[in-house]
């Protein structure tokens, strides 16, 4: 028998080269491959739903959203994507090479080091019990018969009775209890840490360079004004960034996330892979009830939304999985509901698309025949809208609203005056209109409620057949 207070020994081990995970592969290019492969992947599923419109219910803007109001071409948004990919993959390969290979062999003996600390930490058992009055040497002799393992432990880590033979030899060997959880600290425990750690490195270091980016004028206006070109994000326009914001967000962010919390290569491909996962999930366009993306966090894709649109852009900072530092430091927009603003988004949006259907039917400009001939399930009648027209919310959500747009006037790139005219007028011409028409103004009356706010987004949102489809019945009516 060994000898009481001996402890066990720690198991030798031989390192040899980690296998790569697809032979062939070097796991390497494998880590710098995942992240590309799991955005193009997400954004065509999105990039199916969007152009089929499967799921028009959950739309956050629609189609002629998308068409009128971004300031940027999908192409030109592939193409910067795929320059930053480029960039990110280069600076993956550096990093990766300048990494020692991958070896394997020592999971074993690690996990023995953590069930030799919780041996070691059991001494501390006896004299923890004895502050709160209780002898736990005589406990443990009380338990002895029946409960050997919990004698052990209240004894102060003492399992006389446990051996093993290693090279001819009897020595001591840990309990069951111990290994289990020696093997849940390191496989789950300490991986669980440093992906946390990981997430709050890449969200500090996104929350305070990118609200730096909307804070000074000059970085707004070189670099970042070119992610808000797309007031309307869909999937693969996550990544569409100016080449060195995307290397200094999202690139080092990521890569110094990784090396700073200790991960493994193989980690890393994890997360890198859900971090990517999660950016385009944000920008999806859509508010999902079933993906799971969108409900481990409060950020998401109706989160991000916000910062996307001009009264918003000064607001919702956080990126891409927490909302903690906008909460902390009161960037959070504070205007509640927002339904009436994208209610005036989309009719706006939807009103050029008709007129500008109706311009390619009879040659001219006219603005009320267009809404005739139009069958869109995204069509919003024109007296609800009226009354759901966006009022100037009070206080902090009013400075929001405004030094959101002011951001929006200094930019040229992301849309400039003209965007800001253009929606002021639309917004304008909805006041008077509302205001000339006593019938509207009712209709207003009755909208303050939220009920009518919800059955209008309910027709917005009810139609079964898509854009496409609309597109094709206009062609129809041409035909005729
Ligand atoms: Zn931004
Ligand atoms: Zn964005």
């Amino acid at each position: 028998m060994a000898a009481s207070g001996a402890l066990p020994p720690l198991p030798a081990y031989t390192l040899q080269p980690l296998e790569p995970l697809i032979p062939s592969l070097p796991d390497k290019y494998l880590t710098v491959i995942l992240p590309i492969l799991a955005y193009w992947s997400l954004s065509m599923v999105f990039h199916v739903i969007d152009v089929y419109d499967l799921f028009p219910q959950y739309r956050l803007h629609t189609p002629a959203e998308v068409l009128k109001r971004n300031h940027v071409t999908r192409w030109e948004v592939v193409r910067d994507v795929v320059i930053q990919q480029v960039i990110q993959t280069i600076v993956g390969l550096a990093i990766a090479w300048n990494e020692d290979e991958a070896m394997t062999g020592k999971d074993d003996h690690n996990v023995a080091i953590w069930a030799l600390r919780l041996r070691l930490a059991q001494q501390y058992v006896p004299s923890t019990l004895a502050l709160f009055g209780l002898d736990s040497i005589r406990l443990a002799s009380d338990v002895m018969d029946r409960a050997p393992v919990l004698a052990g432990l209240l004894a102060g880590g003492q399992y006389p009775w446990l051996a093993q033979v290693v090279n001819d030899n009897v020595v001591p060997r840990f309990a069951v209890w111990e290994m289990i959880v020696a093997k849940s600290i390191y496989w789950v425990g300490i991986p669980a840490l440093q992906f946390g750690f990981a997430i709050f490195i890449v969200d500090t270091w996104q929350y305070f360079l990118h609200r730096a980016m909307h804070m000074n004028k000059w970085l707004y206006t070189t670099f970042h004004s070119r992610h808000h070109r797309l007031y309307v994000p869909y999937a693969y326009g996550a990544l569409y960034n100016h080449p060195f914001e995307g290397f200094l967000l999202d690139t080092l962010g990521t890569g110094m996330a990784y090396m700073v919390s200790g991960m493994t290569p193989r980690q890393s491909m994890w997360f890198f892979s859900c971090s990517t996962f999660k950016t385009v999930d944000d920008h999806c366009g859509y508010a999902l009830p079933w993906d799971p993306l969108q409900h481990i966090t409060s950020n998401n894709a109706g989160y991000h939304d916000v910062h996307h649109q001009s009264w918003g852009i000064k607001t919702n900072f956080s990126q891409p999985f927490f909302t903690f530092w906008d909460r902390l430091l009161g960037t959070v927009w504070t205007g509640g509901d927002v339904s009436a603003r994208y209610e005036r988004a989309r009719l706006a949006a939807q009103k050029k698309v008709d007129n500008d259907a109706a311009a390619s039917i009879t040659g001219s400009m006219p603005s009320d025949s267009a809404n005739a001939l139009s069958n869109s399930p995204y069509d919003v009648p024109e007296v609800v809208i009226s009354g759901a027209m966006p009022t100037a919310p009070a206080g902090k959500a009013a400075r929001q609203a405004a030094s959101s747009r002011e951001q929006v006037l200094s930019s040229g790139s992301a849309g400039g005056i003209p965007a800001l005219a253009e929606e002021t007028a639309e917004e304008q011409a909805e006041r008077i209109r509302l205001r000339r028409s006593p019938r509207k103004a009712s209709a207003k009356t009755n909208e303050a409620s939220p009920a009518p706010l919800k059955g209008l987004r309910d027709r917005v949102n009810s139609g079964a057949s898509s854009f496409h489809g609309r597109t094709g019945s206009m062609l129809g009516y041409d035909g005729r």
